[in-house]
């Protein structure tokens, strides 16, 4: 698995929340064997976003510890969960080329995040819980092959 964002954090400061200090990643790991962990709930713990790096990265607290997700603003994007970009089927796909520049990330009650990227697209509402799946499935599957899914799992 291609981890070439690992490397970039503390460009800029959380748009909310705190972080504190680094947990340790999960280290090397066998993607394919990895399971996808239950949403522990709750709300991240931090939320980073640093410019020089197409990723967004979250942290969250489980009961095994901290998870530090690293969500390529390319998957984040492409699973835009807004009904104009998902249609009204019932399954969640990836959906290519919108604009991926994240300029503005703002929680929607205490349980979701609304995104806004570089063509103003503003209307998907991501639920920590489909946060929490999708960096989940980042990381086990790697990023190419969950933009290759043909549907979100449940
Ligand atoms: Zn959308």
């Amino acid at each position: 698995m291609q981890t070439h964002f690992a490397s970039k954090r503390g460009a800029s400061g959380p748009y909310f929340g705190q972080m504190a200090s680094m947990p340790h990643p999960q280290g090397p790991q066998s993607p394919s064997e990895t399971p996808i962990r239950p949403f522990p709930g709750g709300r991240p713990q931090g939320i980073r976003a640093p410019h020089s790096a197409r990723v967004l990265q979250i942290t969250w607290s489980s009961p095994e510890g901290p998870v530090v997700h690293q969500l390529s603003h390319s998957i984040v994007r492409g699973y835009c969960p807004c009904a104009g970009c998902q249609g009204h089927g019932s399954k969640v796909h990836f959906v290519a080329g919108g604009d991926q520049e994240l300029r503005d990330i703002q929680p929607v009650g205490n349980y979701a995040l609304s995104l806004t990227w570089g063509d103003h697209h503003s209307t998907g509402i991501y639920t920590f819980e489909y946060l929490w799946k999708l960096g989940e499935l980042e990381r086990t599957l790697g990023t190419e092959a969950l933009k290759e899914l043909d549907e979100l799992p449940r």
